[in-house]
């Protein structure tokens, strides 16, 4: 099944990312997370393919899993940073003999500590590119990535939203975005976007700050910006774990509200491999379905 089909106008898609355990940690090791996640019955559940070390085989593997065993939809995400055409089409294939119906295009981010990347080592320069070779072969659901302050390597929102529009055009269904702390970036960014023509859903990334020091290289990686009440919070309740958990817990469940209120399409929690986390996200904010 697609997932663009889910969004129907009946209501938001829903959505928590995971990714898989690190490579020295057994892979059945996310399925404690998948359990304390199942109930929850998300729309779609997204597995991060490549950051920390991850596999493509990894990613598909928990898929796999996850449509076969607990009965919901999984979106693998796949990046081709430094992937040949050859790659690709295995990567493609072991999806389709999984079950993964849908990939979320990426291209990715180099090595960590590189510097001057080569980005010519890779067939693909960009996620566009990625998405029309994947859209010319397969009957694939296709998702890509939208920055709502901008990616970190653009020169302006103008330019990165421009870029959008060439990933929509080459064959994304929808578009999912990086975390922001300030739903005013959201509003503007969604606004821009729709003038410039881009017109297919957009789910929001809601990432919980449930630790302080996770925050320094959020910034740094993601190029968001930390708000004065996020900031406050942080320096109020920072070195107080349990109360920075429920400061950070209650911050996300008021920026999901508010963007319910102004009809966002879709919300995908960063769910960081935290059940609980999400599932009190859930309960507060009303995404837990009726009857679960
Ligand atoms: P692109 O769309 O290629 O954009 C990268 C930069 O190039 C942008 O500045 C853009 O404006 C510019 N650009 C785009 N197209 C062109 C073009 N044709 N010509 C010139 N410039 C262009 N990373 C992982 O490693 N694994 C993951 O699982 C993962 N999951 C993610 C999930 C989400 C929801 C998001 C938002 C990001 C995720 N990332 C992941 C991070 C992502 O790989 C990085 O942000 C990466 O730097 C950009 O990927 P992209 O697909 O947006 O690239």
């Amino acid at each position: 099944m697609r997932i663009v089909s889910l969004f129907s106008g009946r209501g938001p898609v829903v959505s928590c990312e995971i990714f898989p355990p690190r490579p020295e940690v057994e892979i059945s090791a996310i399925f404690d997370t998948l359990d304390g996640i199942r109930d929850l019955a998300p729309d779609f559940v997204s597995v991060t393919y490549g950051a920390g070390g991850g596999t493509a085989a990894n990613t598909i593997e928990i898929c796999r899993r996850i449509i076969s065993h607990y009965q919901l939809t999984a979106m693998a995400h796949f990046t081709c940073v430094g992937q040949s055409r050859d790659g690709v089409d295995r990567a493609m294939e072991a999806m389709a003999a999984a079950g993964v119906d849908n990939v979320l295009a990426l291209r990715g981010d180099p090595p960590q500590g590189t510097t001057d990347h080569d980005w010519s080592g890779g067939a693909f320069a960009h996620a566009n590119q990625l998405i029309a070779y994947i859209a010319g072969r397969r009957q694939l659901g296709i998702a890509a990535a939208a920055y709502p302050e901008g990616h970190v390597q653009s020169r302006n929102l103008d330019e990165d939203i421009y870029h959008i529009r060439g990933k929509v055009a080459a064959g994304a269904e929808f578009l999912v975005t990086q975390l922001f702390f300030d739903n005013r970036f959201f509003y503007h960014w969604r606004e821009k976007a729709m003038r410039a023509g881009i017109s297919c859903p957009v789910t929001a990334g809601i990432f919980p700050v449930l630790d302080s020091r996770q925050l320094g290289r959020i910034v740094q990686l993601c190029g968001v910006q930390i708000p004065r009440p996020l900031a406050e919070i942080i320096s109020r309740y920072g070195h107080r774990s349990q109360d920075m958990r429920r400061a950070g817990i209650d911050y996300a469940c008021r920026q999901i509200v508010d963007l319910l209120e102004n009809q966002v399409e879709g919300i995908h929690l960063y769910t960081m491999n935290k059940p609980q986390v999400a599932r009190e996200i859930f309960s507060q904010t009303g995404l837990r379905k009726p009857g679960v």
